[in-house]
């Protein structure tokens, strides 16, 4: 239904939590998985097929390297999933003056605008000019609830994300008339992945002045459909908007985030 046999598909951050949901998704319509990875060895395999490669999407060398080894070993690229993602919450000031390692500092602002914003930019360039080559291609963003409404003790992570909207609309535009989609979603509260550790909600629950017990009640409070999101239904719209079946999406971004978000 979804025609995405044998179609080679790239995802950044896929040996971890969404990521690795979505890549299990495509993998299960038949698609050919690339997953491009931080934490991932060339040439490795797994049980369910997904082929591996290294990837530091910050440095532009390592992107375009992992382009070239997938066109010269599956022959095209047909998606890419930007995926790979991180998010240290920090405050802009530390008002409360107990934990100054929780104001923004250079180091932490570098980190995030190198992977969640120069990091989609900088693949997207890489596999676009593969799409141009054949006239047709769909990239899909991992925006945030935080970059559609801006977040309490997140405000760059959430810039990088409002980043990603950006480009989304942009490339939309620049690339609509090579038959070229560009989409972004943007999920909320999930269940626990590799991002959303004990430290992150520590750190989330000081810049929000909050406890970390009253983090989890108020989220879940929050919510109109009552349950966080499951990596299940990241993977499921990522992989239809990646098929045929979304032929007319592009330039825009997806909340899914049970009825929380307005976007
Ligand atoms: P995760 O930490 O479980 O997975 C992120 C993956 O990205 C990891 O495998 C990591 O090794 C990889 N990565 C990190 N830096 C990299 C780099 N420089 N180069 C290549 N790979 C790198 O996180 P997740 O929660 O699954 O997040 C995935 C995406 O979803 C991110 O873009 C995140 O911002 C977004 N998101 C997550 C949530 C959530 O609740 N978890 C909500 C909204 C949006």
């Amino acid at each position: 239904w979804l025609g995405l046999e044998n179609k080679v598909i790239i995802v950044t951050g896929g040996a971890s939590g969404i990521g690795k949901h979505i890549a299990r998704t495509l993998k299960d319509t038949g698609a050919q998985v690339v997953v491009g990875d931080l934490n991932a060895e060339t040439g490795s395999q797994d049980e369910e097929g997904i082929y591996y490669v290294q990837l530091d999407v910050t440095k532009k060398a390592s992107v375009e390297q992992l382009v070239d080894h997938v066109v010269a070993k599956f022959g095209t690229i047909d998606g890419l999933v930007n995926n790979a993602g991180i998010n240290l919450p920090r405050l802009l000031v530390d008002f409360k003056g107990e934990k100054p390692e929780y104001e923004l500092d250079e180091k932490a602002f570098d980190l995030m605008i190198g992977v969640n914003q120069k990091g989609v930019f900088f693949m997207t360039q890489a596999v676009v000019r593969e799409f141009l080559k054949k006239g047709s291609g769909v990239v899909v963003n991992t925006s945030s609830e935080a970059g559609m409404e801006g977040s309490n003790g997140q405000s760059c992570y959430s810039a990088t994300k409002a980043a990603v909207n950006g480009f989304t609309r942009s490339w939309a535009k620049e690339l609509g008339s090579h038959h070229i989609r560009v989409v972004a979603v943007a999920p909320g509260i999930n269940e626990k992945t590799g991002l959303t550790t004990d430290a992150y909600n520590e750190a989330l629950a000081y810049t929000r002045n909050i406890t970390v017990d009253q983090l989890g009640t108020d989220y879940a409070k929050a919510i109109p459909l009552g349950r966080p999101g499951r990596l299940d239904d990241i993977g499921n719209l990522v992989t239809y908007l990646l098929s045929d079946r979304a032929d007319y999406i592009t330039g825009t971004t997806i909340n899914i985030t049970g009825g929380k978000s307005r976007g």
